[in-house]
């Protein structure tokens, strides 16, 4: 049973032990400790309930290190509501017990096993089916399908009752298993590709063992793939994956086709037809022609990795300021289906931990166009690639790279990878929400670097945007190899904008160690600044005053000339 990557939670520091060896069975879990409590987690949190409730409803498994009252309580609101449901566990601080809550169908009493071998318990499994047979019938590993769950549990609870049972067809893994088997029995486990009603007495089982031939030119081509499977005798939960000829790659259609079925798209290169293309993908299978779809029927199920291969993608993320709280989740999807990351190593490090399996490419900062051509090398394999950028990829950053990369090819190869840029919270945002609302009216943002464009360029587009009044948002304000730059461009500012006009500067915002202060422009010298500063400067409404907690509050307000009536 594979399961997505858990989440470990922890409330205070006397957790943290345990959780590390736990950590140890699911390497790329992140301890979530409470901040303020707990010191050498992997993230920290402020709200414990919010946290384990956002936690559930992303589908993400939970390992509490709490009572499992608390964490009943805390995620009673949810289970009423149908949705997600994934397995959530609580483990006693001192690891003496695990306790599988949640989530039988998401393979919870797995994961209490693994996690209990490794911390030398015995699990607290309560599901009888499970104790009684040694394993959840209604959970069969991947590459098999349930026909019905609620037919499934009445079928479980008739064996517990003392019923017997046989198995028709193939299922290695009930083997292992203390089933109550009698050639004789009423009651069968049924296990095929073949489409059929089930009878009271039967649990039906699909091996995912069928792929079916489809071309990008077909309209409503899930209805016609399941008329199809249909045709040919086949149960639709029996269909492992779509196949189609490479040329086709780039198609919508047929993504969403399998999007909509549920299944994965293969793609396989030189076919002439369907027929062949199906024949290719799975040898040796049965094979039969529907309408204008091959249908492929094998016997046992399909190892769709193995099946010529998908379509490349390559995302350009950002990771946001630093702090795992303020990356998109969009982000930490991609980074968890991600092949191999290419990025410049800062940024690699601040994306992972990565599994065994991800490859990690880091280059230098400055090698960015062979980077995205290297990135579209590997997606034009099939491969799953990223390329990490810090803030948002969108803001002197990797995406105009990328898609500089891809305009000038002429590789089919590369137009037909899925390219994806995820935003992330730019540093100038970042930074600005930390400081108050300096940016809260109209503002300007740029970069200071003179690498790329004429330092004329620079110098006008600050002069017009300081004569317009614009709060500015510096990026790269100051390097060794760029080192009057910045005082130049506070002389033009000055030009236009008073002294007292305050200023704000984040450095490593969201980064261990980062600071933030506020000054005024007369008050600015280019020693204040480096390269991971971000250089905020007022407008000439942008006004300040002090907080409770120390330092002051900036802010532009959203008005200009006179304040509106309230
Ligand atoms: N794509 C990034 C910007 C890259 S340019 C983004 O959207 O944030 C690099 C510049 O961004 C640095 O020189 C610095 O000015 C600023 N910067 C990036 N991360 C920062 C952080 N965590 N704190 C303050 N400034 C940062």
């Amino acid at each position: 049973m594979t399961h997505s990557t858990p989440a470990i939670v922890i409330l205070g520091q006397g957790s943290l032990a345990t959780a590390r060896r736990i950590q140890q069975v699911y390497p790329t879990a992140q301890i979530h400790g409470l901040a303020g409590r707990v010191e050498g987690a992997d993230c920290l949190y402020q709200e414990f309930g919010a946290t384990l409730r956002a936690l559930y409803q992303q589908d993400t498994p939970i390992i509490a290190l709490c009572a499992a009252g608390i964490v009943i309580r805390t995620l009673a609101p949810l289970l009423l509501e149908k949705g997600a449901e994934p397995a959530v566990l609580a483990v006693a601080e001192d690891g003496s017990a695990v306790v599988p809550l949640l989530g039988g169908l998401g393979g919870v009493n797995v994961m209490a096993r693994e996690i209990a071998a490794a911390l030398q318990v015995a699990p607290a499994i309560t599901t009888s089916g499970e104790l009684r047979f040694g394993t959840c019938l209604l959970n069969p590993p991947s590459g098999y399908a349930l026909a019905d769950l609620e037919s499934g549990k009445r079928f479980v609870s008739d064996l517990l009752a003392g019923h017997s049972v046989r198995i028709e067809g193939a299922a290695p893994w009930l083997d292992q298993a203390q089933l109550p088997q009698d050639p004789q029995a009423v009651r069968s486990i049924h296990v095929s590709s073949a489409q059929r009603m089930a009878s009271a007495d039967e649990l039906l089982i699909y091996p995912r063992s069928v792929a079916v031939a489809v071309s990008a030119d077909v309209t409503d081509l899930p209805d016609v793939v399941r008329h199809a499977l249909q045709a040919a005798n086949v149960a639709v939960p029996a269909l492992a994956c779509l196949v189609a000829a490479d040329t086709d790659m780039a198609s919508t259609n047929l993504r969403q086709a399998a999007l909509e079925l549920g299944v994965p798209l293969r793609f396989v290169a030189g076919q002439s037809d369907l027929q062949a293309l199906v024949r290719a993908a799975v040898p040796g299978a049965n094979v039969v022609s529907v309408e204008n779809l091959a249908v492929a029927i094998a016997e046992q199920p399909l190892e769709v990795a193995q099946i010529g291969r998908p379509r490349g993608r390559l995302a350009v993320i950002g990771l946001g300021p630093g702090a795992a709280e303020l990356m998109v989740p969009a982000v930490k999807a991609e980074l968890a289906r991600a092949t191999d990351v290419l990025g410049y190593e800062t940024y690699v490090r601040m994306a992972g931990p990565f599994r065994d399996d991800q490859v990690q490419h880091c280059t230098d900062n400055r090698e960015e166009m062979q980077r995205a051509r290297h990135a579209f090398r590997l997606a034009a394999e099939g491969r799953s690639v990223i390329v990490v950028s810090s803030g948002d990829p969108g803001v002197f950053a990797m995406a105009a790279a990328v898609l500089e990369a891809l305009h000038e090819s002429d590789d089919p190869a590369w137009h037909s990878v899925d390219l994806q840029i995820l935003p992330g919270v730019s540093a100038s945002l970042a930074t600005a929400a930390q400081a108050g609302a300096p940016l809260g009216h109209d503002f300007c943002v740029m970069s200071l670097s003179d690498n790329l464009k004429p330092w004329a360029i620079i110098e006008k587009r600050l002069d017009l945007a300081a004569e317009a009044d614009l709060a500015l948002a510096f990026y790269n304000p100051i390097s060794r190899a760029r080192p009057w730059q910045l005082g130049r461009a506070l002389e033009i500012v000055a030009q236009h904008r008073a002294p007292q006009t305050p200023v704000v500067l984040g450095r490593d915002i969201g980064r261990p160690g980062q600071s933030l202060r506020t000054t005024t422009l007369g008050g600015l010298t280019a020693d204040q600044v480096d390269m991971r500063t971000m250089v905020l400067i007022g407008s000439s409404t942008t006004c300040t005053f002090p907080r409770t907690s120390g330092g002051e509050w900036v802010y532009t307000p959203r008005w200009y000339g006179e304040k509106p009536l309230s």
